[in-house]
């Protein structure tokens, strides 16, 4: 799962726009470079200054994404977040990361959004969702419950395998 996928080793059908323009053949606007990570801007932006965070290596999800990898896109992120919004005139940011189709990801090499927010710029991710109930609290501590398992189950794993 984790291994990236070179792009050399891509199949036609897996074409990726963001290897390309990683590797110098397509365009870019990049804002920020290092070994791992590029960030670069959006070419259609929510708002101006709407940037990608992205590795170097193309992985496709979450689940894909080494641990030192995803902390040093977090890291870079929270680096930039303060210029962007700053440098955008924004009054806010969001920080969005679409994993997978159903979650509405469109370019399938990771990526972490960070977005200039402005009262009134009509773009919404709307939380709490106006479709959605409010569970009772049973259902909320079993969830959780299941969730802490399973986080307890995978640390012994990953002790056992290290
Ligand atoms: P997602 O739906 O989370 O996969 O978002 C993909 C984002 O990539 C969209 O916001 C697109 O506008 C952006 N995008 C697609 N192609 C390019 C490109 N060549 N350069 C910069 N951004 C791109
Ligand atoms: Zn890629």
């Amino acid at each position: 799962m984790h291994a990236p996928v070179h792009p050399s080793n891509m199949s036609s059908n897996h074409h990726c726009i963001f290897c390309d323009l990683i590797r110098g053949a397509a365009e870019v606007s990049m804002c920020y470079e290092d070994s791992k990570v590029i960030a670069f801007m959006d070419i259609q932006p929510v708002n101006a200054g709407h940037v990608l965070v992205v590795p170097r290596e193309h992985y496709e999800v979450l689940q894909d994404i080494p641990r030192e990898v995803g902390e040093h896109m977090y890291g870079v992120a929270t680096r930039l977040i303060p210029i962007v919004q700053k440098v955008a005139g924004a009054e806010d940011m969001n920080i969005v990361v679409n994993s997978g189709a159903a979650a509405g990801q469109n370019v399938f090499h990771y990526h972490i959004h960070l977005i200039p927010r402005k009262h009134g710029d009509g773009f919404d991710i709307p939380l709490p969702f106006p479709g959605s109930e409010m569970p009772n609290r049973h259902l909320l501590d079993a969830m959780a419950a299941q969730i802490g398992a399973s986080l307890r189950n995978a640390s012994m794993k990953s002790h056992a395998t290290s």
